[in-house]
Formats: structure tokens, C-alpha cells, sequence
């Protein structure tokens, strides 16, 4: 298959007019012009590598964790249809025995997916601090316990888990998990020492930053300070603009600079759906105006898709480059996928978003090479 006529990224994410050539799967040519057979036209269109969203719970109505195989394949179709190529799906803090449960289903989804391919889980909870719990079910909060999460990633690959570094056993699991995949800072209460130490044993990745953790302040830094001294620290940020501020965000997008910016859905089931009640890793939530809460007034989740928050990068001034970067390859290193994918360039994956030029609708989504709807 021979795409045409379009503007690509490619692989320093310049605009380019070049012609891409899928075969198996595979992005195996990329030149000024390809002809051949199997030639699909897209001019008047920009191609973005298939966005990638490494923090996703749930989506119109489906949970990994609500007991159902199904519902992982019914995320990955959602996810597809709004332009994500691949995911981790996100666990919550939850007992094992339905942690268990949730990563049997996703395994029994992952090389079956009727949409976006799954990496493995993002295995957020339980060992989280209770004075940041979030919409996180304080009940099965544990300590880092590193026997449990290989139990677990016994059953379903972990990419990606998230610890609160404050937390009693969490230097020695950090030590011992980032062998496995990358390693989280998530709701915490950590102060700006504690959070570079955990840095510097290994972790290399922030959980929605300045979501469920103290805020940078001017003699108390915090996980978020640390974050932004730390050149090789991945940072997830939701950008539905109601989690954090646009001013924030552009600050953020600033400090951070183009290759560390990942930006997450941090979706629950409301996401793809209207205003009502939903529940979240066994919790009620309200959503309103698209605003997920608990009760008590929590935000609980998101309810947006990584190419409504790239839209809504756009409209509030971060750059093009860092934009598309931040919804592809810099989540795809964040979680050490990015020799398949993440990038338009020979020999990986043909995830691939097609839009407008204007970037406002998708026009086509291609996943390993095949058309998807
Ligand atoms: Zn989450």
C-alpha cells in the first residue's frame, strides 16, 4: 500500500511532502514518490504517526477492570476510532485477586484487538499514598510490595507502575521493578528530595503531574520541581484543560521542552459518553459538562481522548512539533516502545493518524498497515 500525496512527519517531526509504502505491517519506504499498486490518495491531508496513549481506565462504558475481556477489546475500538494507535491500559487501586482478573482480560485481548494495540498495563495503584489518593479506593491501598506486581506481571506485561516514593519499601522496589519496565511517581505526598532519590534509583516517569501531589511552591518544590530538573524524567499531563490550567500547561510544555511532554487521557467510562453517573475502579462518580467527580468533589478522571487534547494544545498555543511529539513518540520512549512505534520512519510499525490540514478531523487511522473502519 502506497500512501500519497500527503504531508507527513517525519522522523525529526518536520512537515514534509513525501510518500509513505506499508508493507507487512511495516513502514518500508518513505521517499518523494512511490508508485506501485494499492495507492490511497490523501492530498489535502497531514499523516501523524498514530497517537499513543500510555494512562487510559476506561471509555463509553468500558473499564479494564470491570471483569469483562470484552471491554478491554471495546476500549481498543474507541481509542482507534479517535486516533490512537496503542495503549496501556490503566488498573486502579484495587485487591489483587481483581487486579488478577483485569490483566487475565487484558491479556486475552492483547493480540486480538479489534482497534488500537496494546503495550501492557499501566499498573497505577495500589501502591499509592493515602493523602493523595485521588479517586483511588484508600481501602487496598498497600505498600510497595514487589512479589505482587511479578505476580501480576506474570499474567499481563506491566509497562509502566506507579509508586508513591514516601511509601514504606519503595527505594527497594523501585530498584527491583525498573529491571521489568518503567517505574512511576503517582500519588504522593513526597517532597523534592525524596523525589529526586527515587529518581536517581531509577524511576524515570511522573503520573499526571500536578494531578494528586503537592504543588511546586516557592520554598517547597516537590515532585513537580523535581520533575522539571530531571532531564531524563518522562512527564504525563492531562490536558482536557480542566485538570490543569492552560497557563500551567503552557509553563509546563516550556520547562519541560519538546521530548518529555506525554500527554495521557487518564479517561474513566464516562469518556465517549454524555453527562451522568459512572463508577470507577468501584467508586461513583458524576460527570458534568464532561467534569468527572466523586462525591465529595474529587476530580476523578478524565472523560477526553488524546486527539481532542492535542486540538486543545493547538488552540492554547503549544507548538505544532511538541504537540504531535507529545501524543506519539515521547509516550512511545516513555514506556520503551519506540523501535516499533511512535515515529513515521522505515522498519516500524504503520500507525498512522490522518487528518485535515487543519488537524480538526481524522480522515483515516491505520494500524500495522491495515485501514481501521
Ligand atoms: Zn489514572
Amino acid at each position: 500500500m502506497i500512501i500519497k500525496n500527503a504531508r507527513i512527519f517525519d522522523s525529526s517531526f518536520e512537515l514534509v511532502k513525501k510518500d509513505i509504502l506499508i508493507e507487512g505491517g511495516k513502514i518500508t519506504d518513505i521517499s518523494d514518490c512511490i508508485d506501485g499498486d494499492d495507492i490511497r490518495d490523501f492530498s489535502g491531508c497531514v499523516v501523524m504517526p498514530g497517537f499513543i496513549d500510555v494512562h487510559t481506565h476506561a471509555c463509553r462504558g468500558f473499564d479494564m477492570t470491570d471483569g469483562s475481556a470484552a471491554s478491554v477489546n471495546e476500549m481498543s475500538v474507541y481509542l482507534a476510532e479517535n486516533g490512537v494507535t496503542s495503549f496501556c491500559p490503566a488498573s486502579m487501586t484495587l485487591p489483587e485477586s481483581q487486579l488478577k482478573k483485569a490483566f487475565e482480560n487484558t491479556a486475552a485481548v492483547k493480540g486480538n484487538e479489534n482497534g488500537a494495540y496494546i503495550h501492557g498495563i499501566n499498573m497505577e495503584g495500589p501502591f499509592i499514598s493515602a493523602a493523595r489518593k485521588g479517586a483511588q479506593s484508600e481501602e487496598y491501598i498497600v505498600s510497595p510490595d514487589f512479589d505482587m506486581f511479578s505476580r501480576l506481571n506474570a499474567v499481563c506485561d506491566i509497562k509502566l507502575v506507579a509508586v508513591a516514593p514516601e511509601t514504606q519499601g519503595a527505594d527497594e522496589f523501585i530498584k527491583a521493578a525498573k529491571e521489568i519496565c518503567a517505574v512511576s511517581l503517582a500519588h504522593t505526598q513526597a517532597d523534592y528530595d525524596t523525589a529526586m532519590r527515587a529518581f536517581s534509583l531509577g524511576a524515570n516517569h511522573v503520573t499526571h503531574l500536578f494531578n494528586a501531589m503537592p504543588p511546586l511552591l516557592s520554598r517547597a518544590p516537590g515532585v513537580v520541581g523535581a520533575a522539571f530538573d530531571s532531564e531524563n524524567v518522562y512527564c504525563e499531563l492531562i490536558c482536557d484543560l480542566i485538570h490543569i490550567s492552560p497557563a500551567v500547561l503552557r509553563a509546563a510544555f516550556k520547562v519541560l521542552g519538546e521530548d518529555r511532554t506525554v500527554v495521557i487521557s487518564d479517561s474513566m467510562a464516562a469518556a465517549g459518553l454524555g453527562d451522568g453517573e459512572y463508577s470507577l475502579g468501584g467508586q461513583k462518580v458524576f460527570v458534568k459538562g464532561g467534569r468527572a467527580t466523586l462525591a465529595d468533589g474529587t476530580v476523578a478522571g478524565s472523560t477526553t481522548n488524546l486527539f481532542s487534547e492535542f486540538g486543545n494544545l493547538l488552540s492554547i498555543g503549544i507548538p505544532l512539533k511538541q504537540a504531535v511529539k507529545s501524543c506519539t513518540i515521547n509516550p512511545a520512549k516513555s514506556i520503551n516502545v519506540h523501535n516499533e512505534t511512535g515515529s513515521i520512519e522505515k522498519g516500524k510499525n504503520a500507525d498512522l493518524l490522518i487528518t485535515y490540514e487543519d488537524f480538526s478531523e481524522i480522515k483515516a487511522v491505520f494500524i500495522k498497515g491495515k485501514k481501521f473502519n
